[in-house]
């Protein structure tokens, strides 16, 4: 950290700052420059609070120069296994993700899992437990929903994403999928963030709608502190003032990512949009400017869907994408 004291300050004042950071245990040392004098704060303080230094007499203001979320800063491609191997991220060749936003039958999942295996998806998605803005809407199937992913992942041979919004949800979805989703409501659940961290089960997190990068790299941070480094970030549209798409697709915060971090960065233009007209032209988009891959909502009756059928596309619309 870099303490900036303010103007003119004196070698005195340094000192005395100084002398305040060593009854903290920290070791320092003074940077006059021709403007403000600096003071250089030689470890870590990530853990401390920034109040602590702001506050000290003399002080103007602190710059952290450590990042905070600096594993998620780093990050890695990811490699899923199933039937077969899978690679995410570092120039691969995009993965598509796709499969109904809500399983919702035996049928219903196994049909359209041959169907986006057959399109050229390697993952099938598929929500057990959903979180619907109305508590009146369809909820999901929950574990009977579990165990239909699980058998449409036998049958096709595609490893499987799926929602988790609680502890308890993720202790019955484990055995039965391969990637757990953390949907955009709840990218700021700390304490589901650190319960699937310390699982190994790789993670696909999803971008709050009010988020900003810097909060989505730290939500991913707290999965990896606690131990689970298999990190998938996906963006998925963000709340603004245009109401002609559901969402506002953050194209910028995909590039920006890319340049910040090695995870894997892939993108939804099902829920950015809510249109099944502007899912293909977005899918582009987001392959034109650098995500590692796309999650696509897909249904092959979309006037019957349970949930989210304005933007599923279907199986046929799926195949033209990829
Ligand atoms: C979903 O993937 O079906 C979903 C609910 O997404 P989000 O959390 O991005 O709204
Ligand atoms: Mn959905």
């Amino acid at each position: 950290m870099i303490i900036v004291l303010k103007q003119d300050s004196s070698e005195e004042q340094a000192a005395q700052v100084l002398e305040s950071l060593g009854r903290l245990g920290l070791s320092a040392t003074a940077l006059p420059t021709s403007q403000n004098m600096l003071i250089a704060v030689l470890d870590d303080v990530r853990q401390l609070p920034s109040h602590l230094f702001s506050q000290l007499p003399f002080v103007e203001r602190t710059i952290r120069v450590q990042p905070q979320s600096t594993l998620a800063l780093k990050g890695a491609p990811l490699t899923l296994s199933f039937k077969n191997k899978i690679q995410i991220g570092n120039g691969q060749r995009p993965v598509v993700i796709a499969g109904p936003c809500s399983v919702e039958g035996q049928a219903q999942i196994l049909h359209l899992a041959y169907k986006v295996k057959e399109s050229g998806a390697s993952m099938l998605r598929g929500g057990a437990y959903k979180p619907r803005t109305s508590p009146y809407d369809f909820q999901g199937l929950g574990k009977e929903g579990l165990k239909y992913l699980s058998e449409a992942r036998q049958a096709t041979g595609l490893p499987v994403v799926s929602e988790v919004m609680s502890a308890e949800q993720i202790e019955q979805a484990e055995p039965f999928i391969d990637m757990f989703q953390i949907g955009a409501r709840n990218m700021y659940n700390y304490e589901l963030l650190k319960e699937v961290g310390r699982s190994s089960r790789p993670v696909l997190l999803k971008r709050a709608m009010s988020a900003t990068v810097a909060e989505l790299l730290n939500a991913a941070e707290y999965i990896m502190l606690a131990g689970n480094l298999h990190v998938i970030l996906c963006e998925r549209g963000i709340r603004t003032f245009e109401t002609c798409t559901r969402n506002t697709l953050d194209l910028g915060a995909v590039a920006a990512l890319k340049s910040m971090t090695e995870l894997p960065v892939i993108v939804d233009p099902s829920h950015a949009t809510g249109r099944r007209d502007l899912v293909a032209p977005m899918a582009r988009a987001a392959i034109a400017c650098g995500a590692d891959g796309l999650l696509i909502e897909v249904h092959d009756q979309p006037l019957q869907a349970l949930s989210d059928g304005e933007q599923a596309v279907t199986s046929c619309q799926l195949k033209d994408i990829i």
